[in-house]
């Protein structure tokens, strides 16, 4: 009996709990609709709805060519990645950015995304991104021939920023496949005889694997951009990072029917800082080579695409003579002008005395 009181009594107890709870709480709302600038909550919401603008305006970029395409790559998107920009013959402050400053904005949708398109860097001039020069010279497991693949590919991509005899510039278009431009890119090259470099992206790939077929059949240079070009994921470690690169060779041998290796890297958003040194190393250890740029037409310096003429206009200021050029553009959904500007950029490497060539281990 009493048991049978005490739990009543608490029922009551349960009821009123909640009826004061639901009083607070239509307490709280009119009071947010009377002082609706008013309080935590009011300004949260805001908050939240300003969110929702962004991710509509980043997702004006994803959806491009009326194709739904909820993006991984979102991090991309998002401008500032950090600049990258090697070897530059300007004497430039020495702040080097890493890649993982990149801001992430990640769409949580799931559906198979192709590729989206890549902000990157502004230039800036680094020190070397390469490996001290000692590293070159010590053998991997005590013989004296036996230097890693890695580091002899690296040796070799040193050089492709100078040349002695004559002016080469390596064209480079990063994040594709991507039909929309790759493609046109495709038939300006071959109209101009010119062979470039792409560095594709594993969920591009999956997503476009015709597109990259015809890089391949048309005698472009192919290098490795990670399978997934998701910052946080491939920056998480050495080991990670490597892991996407072999991860993104797979998939370029299957897709291309071949059993040759994809061992030219290059580092998302640059291999630039001493943040990244521990990565640089494990690259070449594990038999790869990666390259940077001390070029850039500008398609990734702002998520506001620019002009062809504004294309052009910042290739020219990142010349600056240099025997070896190597030329960041990209191929990525919303790059339709670096495919406008891309015949008069070459015009204008002609005008200047480059031949074109393919990047080492391409
Ligand atoms: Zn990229």
């Amino acid at each position: 009996m009493k048991r049978f009181e005490l739990r009543k009594e608490r029922q009551e107890q349960n009821r009123q709990n909640l009826m004061t709870t639901v009083k607070i709480i239509i307490l709280v709302l009119l009071l947010n609709i009377v002082f609706p600038f008013y309080g935590g909550a009011t300004t949260s919401a805001l908050e939240g709805l300003d969110f929702i603008h962004y991710q509509e305006d980043i997702g004006k970029l994803v959806f491009v060519d009326g194709q739904e395409v909820p993006s991984a790559n979102v991090d991309h998107l998002s401008t500032v990645e950090p600049t990258e920009a090697p070897v530059q013959v300007t004497p430039l402050p020495t702040e080097m950015p890493v890649p993982t400053a990149e801001p992430t904005v990640k769409p949580v949708t799931t559906p198979t995304p192709p590729p989206v398109t890549t902000t990157t860097p502004s230039i800036a001039p680094s020190p070397s991104p390469f490996p001290s020069p000692d590293a070159t010279q010590e053998p991997a497991n005590g013989k004296d021939d036996d230097v890693p693949a890695g580091l002899l590919l690296q040796e070799l991509l040193a050089k492709a920023y100078k040349h002695e005899d004559d002016k080469v510039a390596y064209l480079t278009f990063d994040d594709g496949p991507y039909p929309t431009n790759t493609y046109p890119i495709l038939d300006i090259l071959k109209g101009e005889n010119i062979k470039a470099t792409f560095f594709p992206i594993g969920t591009s790939i999956e997503y476009y694997p015709e597109v990259i077929k015809r890089v391949y059949d048309e005698g472009h240079g192919i290098g490795n951009h990670t399978y997934s070009h998701v910052f946080k994921d491939i920056y998480a470690s050495p080991e990670s990072f490597v892991k996407e690169l072999f991860m993104n060779e797979e998939l370029l041998q299957s897709t291309l029917n071949t059993d040759r290796l994809f061992r030219l890297a290059r580092f998302p958003g640059g291999s630039f800082g001493d943040k990244m040194a521990s990565f640089r190393e494990a690259v070449n250890e594990a038999g790869f080579g990666y390259i940077d740029w001390n070029s850039l037409n500008g398609d990734a310096e702002s998520v506001k695409s620019k002009s062809a003429e504004e294309l052009l206009e910042r290739l020219k200021e990142t010349v600056y003579g240099q025997s070896g050029l190597v030329v960041l553009m990209h191929d990525a959904p919303n790059k339709e002008t670096t495919v406008e500007a891309l015949p008069s950029i070459i015009e204008f490497l002609r005008s200047e005395g480059y031949r074109f060539d393919l990047l080492p281990g391409s």
